[in-house]
């Protein structure tokens, strides 16, 4: 399998490259060349099936066993023997939990394989490699779990201290490894992000360091997430399926539009966002306008501009990489894009709906489905469950994509119902696990001197 750059002036690469790459030269993003049809699924567990779901995008630039071994490794650290189990919420309505990984977050599903990935092929190169991240939240704690257990990777992450919730900040501060390094901070979540891109866009240093990025545009992660889509299909009995997903970055939707693209039976995706709703706008309007991110009780799709709508441009464009690079750059300097009405009608309406819920309607979901049910949801897994209720069909069986497990936001799931969450038995001891941070100001070079003493 090759890939292709969305913006088609980066050189074609096979998988490990793209892996490794992360971003195109260009600035664009890779995807695949095209989009192999579904293999039969194999008898065996999740862990069987995400190897014969992924294998044909890897060919043989990975060894088919030694890539089984990697997809049992980290689906073992799953904590439900169903790995990704669906629990009925209503006629036609389904929950599926994807976060019984390591740190109760769905970016668990990709991070715990991107990881192993990673390490796999470094050790194959006899390269080693930085990873560099400013998280807010779950990112960085998805991504230090995803390479606690890495020879070849190191890892440092910043956020702002003070301003991430205590869960998330113990679950980065409190692995106990020697690859992996946080820094608190003195500043914002923008501060960390500036930080970060100043060290990629020093040339010497990036080299120096072999630096990476495991975040959300790398193709690998959105790979790994369409697994589920095809599970949970299966799990249902093989009929049309609508999905409806907490939406940020635009990563896990895409990853359910790519597994119909394969022949899975996805009806439609629900695309749902809480305030910050570029994309209910986009889809209600063919148009796309950027405006200020305000927190709210689903930070994780808190975002201004989703960035794996790249993916989807480009197929809009015909593939037409010249064509999307041109968007892009408009949306960039301008804050504005536009899809014309062809295109919106062949690629967007048959598939895609859209809702938003603010926080009120989130709080009102919790308590709602708590009161329906007994089950306890995260804020960001009511948002897609209000969009499900707000856009569903008459007869299609909804899954709505569970996110986030509820206690790691355990102040807003108790407003809404009254009770508290309790962490699951592998972090109940969480809080009195000694921390190990670096506090260090919002100081370029302070920062630098940091990553380049902790590289081994
Ligand atoms: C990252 C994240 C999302 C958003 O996913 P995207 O792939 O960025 O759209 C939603 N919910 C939770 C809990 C997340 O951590």
């Amino acid at each position: 399998m090759r890939y292709v750059s969305t913006r088609g002036q980066a050189p074609e690469l096979g998988f490990n490259d793209v892996l490794l790459a992360g971003l195109a030269t260009d600035g664009g993003l890779y995807v695949p060349a095209e989009y192999p049809p579904l293999p039969e699924l194999p008898l065996g567990g999740y862990a069987e099936l995400a190897h014969a779901v992924m294998q044909p995008y890897i060919g043989n630039e990975i060894d088919s066993t030694a890539l089984l071994a990697m997809c049992r490794e980290a689906y073992g650290t799953f904590r439900h023997p169903a790995t990704v189990p669906l629990v009925q919420i209503d006629t036609d309505e389904w929950i599926m939990e994807l976060f019984h990984g390591p740190t109760l977050a769905f970016k668990d599903v990709a991070l715990q394989l991107v990881g192993r990935l990673f390490d796999h092929v470094l050790a194959q190169r006899g390269e080693r490699l930085m990873i560099v991240g400013a998280t807010s939240g779950d990112t960085g704690s998805a991504a230090i779990d995803g390479v606690k257990r890495c020879d070849n990777v190191d890892i440092v992450i910043l956020y702002p201290q003070g301003r991430v919730s205590d869960v998330q900040r113990k679950q980065m501060t409190t692995v106990d490894a020697p690859n992996v390094h946080t820094v608190a901070i003195d500043g914002t979540f923008d501060d960390c992000q500036d930080l970060v891109k100043a060290m990629f866009n020093d040339a010497a240093f990036r080299t120096e360091l072999n630096l990476s990025a495991v975040n959300s545009i790398n193709w690998a992660r959105v790979m790994a997430q369409v697994v589920y889509y095809v599970a949970a299909i299966d799990a249902l009995g093989g009929r049309p399926v609508c999905f409806s997903v907490p939406t940020g970055n635009f990563g896990n939707v895409l990853a359910g539009w790519i597994a119909g693209e394969m022949g899975a039976e996805v009806d439609s995706l629900i695309v749902g966002s809480n305030t910050n709703d570029i994309l209910t706008r986009f889809f209600d309007s063919q148009s796309m306008v950027a405006s200020g991110v305000v927190p709210t009780l689903s930070p994780s799709m808190d975002i201004q501009v989703s960035s794996n709508f790249e993916r989807l441009l480009f197929e809009m464009n015909d593939r037409d990489g010249g064509a999307t690079a041109e968007q892009m750059s408009q949306f960039r300097s301008t804050g504005r894009m536009g899809v014309e009405p062809d295109q919106y009608a062949r690629w967007i309406a048959p598939t895609f709906r859209a809702a938003s819920c603010d926080d009120h309607g989130t709080l009102a979901t919790m308590r709602n489905v708590y009161e329906a049910t007994g089950m306890l949801i995260d804020p960001h897994t009511a948002v897609g469950v209000s969009a499900t209720r707000q856009r569903k069909a008459q007869g299609v069986p909804v899954v709505t994509l569970a996110t986030a497990h509820p206690a790691k936001f355990p102040d807003a799931v108790e407003r809404a119902t009254g009770v508290r969450p309790t962490l699951p038995e592998h972090l109940a001891d969480l809080f009195s696990r000694p921390e190990r941070t670096h506090p260090l100001p919002n100081d370029l070079a302070a920062v630098q001197s940091y990553v380049r003493s902790v590289a081994r």
